[in-house]
């Protein structure tokens, strides 16, 4: 009998675990590497919502008209650097050259695709690992200020019915039954009411791992510097040491990119920031899911440390300072939407959402290097489409027919 195949996924965060484990289930012998405890990035401290209705990406056809309103910081849905649009011109107007008709039917369909499975492998993956507790089904519900910025959503609705996103849509008077935590300053609702929301993303990896590493799975510590392949894969770890594998998973999420480079490869990635927040529930009726307050550009989730507020989208370096203005405008417009108390830490959470210039994640094999794969670029929804990635990705590494189309998440739809 032979021996199975050792594969190391370099990188622990939602999509690293959910690949792991995949693995690992197909009988391969599977570790994971990481510097730090898995599932402590990005991963940690997203909104937690399981979507299966993110499909409008955010470089559509519509961001050219709200261009100016950004540009001059007139949105708290952007936040940015300057100097980082500067030095990343050519990644900026990479992005917005996808803002098409045809690059949003495209892209809208295939996230659709991806979301869907990803939606029901997680409720399967939540059962065996026993996180039930953690799990809502409560939908995903998109608030309105005004009569003309749920008018300017009309482009979303329609994308919703080409791809069948099942959704709903409240008046007024019906958005105060569903969500009695509101304060009646919406005008207009619409909820996916198919998606889920979690009430920890960080306990849903730590349920994932356990469930890897009950089953034999290895975690390592270590940071990946750069890959070698020579009758094996060498990774060469940031101190002297070095592993050895017959297949190296790369899905480190935002520090993909600098990882690869090793190797020769130009990702075309960047990173949109965000942070959050929690703050002590108010005295009003507890807040049941997860909400996006569309004009504000913020979303507020209750979580297992109190209502977590989500900033929207910061463009700077990936390690730059933190800059709490975004969160705290955000925190300002919770207080108008729903009762809330105190701030519970003394600082905001930040995370990288790791974006490729047509907002789709890469999986597939690496173009020029033989056992070497890649599951990263899952921008504003990693948690959601995490275990349908990983499928997809063994699939392929099986060479096996996915369960949907893959055209558009293969690496080699770029000139790396
Ligand atoms: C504010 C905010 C809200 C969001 N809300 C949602 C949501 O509601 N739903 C949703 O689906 N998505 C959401 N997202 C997006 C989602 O969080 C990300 O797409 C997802 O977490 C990316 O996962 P990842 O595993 O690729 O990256 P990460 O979670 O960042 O994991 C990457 C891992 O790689 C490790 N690493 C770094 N360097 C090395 C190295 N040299 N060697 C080995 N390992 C390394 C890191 O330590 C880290 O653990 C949100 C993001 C933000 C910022």
């Amino acid at each position: 009998m032979t021996s199975p195949q050792r594969i190391i996924v370099v990188g622990g965060g939602i999509i690293g675990i959910t690949t792991a484990l995949e693995f690992q289930r197909r009988g391969y012998e599977v570790s994971l590497l990481d510097p730090k405890q898995p599932g402590r990035e990005t991963s940690y401290g997203n909104t937690g919502v399981l979507s299966d209705g993110s499909v409008v990406i955010s470089n559509n056809p519509g961001l050219r008209k709200r261009l100016p309103k950004l540009i001059l910081k007139k949105s708290n849905a952007l936040n940015y650097s300057l100097g980082f649009v500067l030095k990343r011109l050519p990644w900026v107007a990479k992005f917005l050259s996808y803002c098409t008709d045809q690059h949003l039917d495209h892209s809208s369909r295939a996230l659709r695709a991806l979301q869907a499975l990803s939606l029901k492998l997680h409720m399967d993956l939540i059962s065996d690992a026993k996180a039930e507790h953690l799990l809502r089904k409560t939908g995903w519900l998109k608030v309105f200020r005004s009569d003309a910025s749920y008018q300017s959503y009309g482009m979303e609705l329609k994308v919703f019915g080409w791809t069948g996103v099942g959704h709903t849509i409240y008046s007024e008077d019906e958005l105060k039954q569903l969500e009695p935590a509101l304060n009646p300053i919406f005008r207009h609702g619409v909820l996916l009411h198919d998606a889920c929301s979690v009430s920890s993303p960080a306990a849903l990896c730590d349920a994932y791992l356990k469930l890897f590493t009950d089953a034999g799975g290895k975690v390592i510590q270590g940071a990946a510097k750069r890959f070698q392949r020579a009758e094996n894969w060498e990774i060469q770890l940031r101190d002297t040491k070095s592993l050895q594998a017959d297949a190296v998973v790369l899905a480190a999420g935002p520090w993909s990119a600098e990882i690869a480079k090793s190797l020769g490869y130009k990702i075309p990635m960047a990173w949109e920031r965000g942070y959050h927040w929690h703050l002590e529930p108010g005295t009003g009726p507890a807040l049941t899911r997860a909400v996006h307050d569309v004009d504000a550009g913020y979303v507020m989730t209750p979580q297992q440390q109190g209502v977590r507020v989500t900033s929207g989208v910061e463009l700077a370096d990936r390690d730059a300072p933190l800059d709490d203005r975004q969160v705290e405008q955000s925190i300002r417009s919770a207080r108008q939407a729903t009762s809330l108390g105190n701030k519970v830490e003394d600082a905001p959470w930040m995370g990288r959402r790791p974006t490729l210039v047509d907002s789709l994640p890469m999986i597939g094999a690496a173009p020029r290097h033989p056992g070497l794969w890649f599951n990263f670029g899952h921008q504003h929804n990693g948690l959601s489409t995490s275990a349908a990635s990983a499928q997809l990705l063994a699939d392929l590494f099986e060479d096996k027919s996915p369960a949907i189309d893959v055209e558009a998440f293969q690496p080699n739809r770029f000139r790396l």
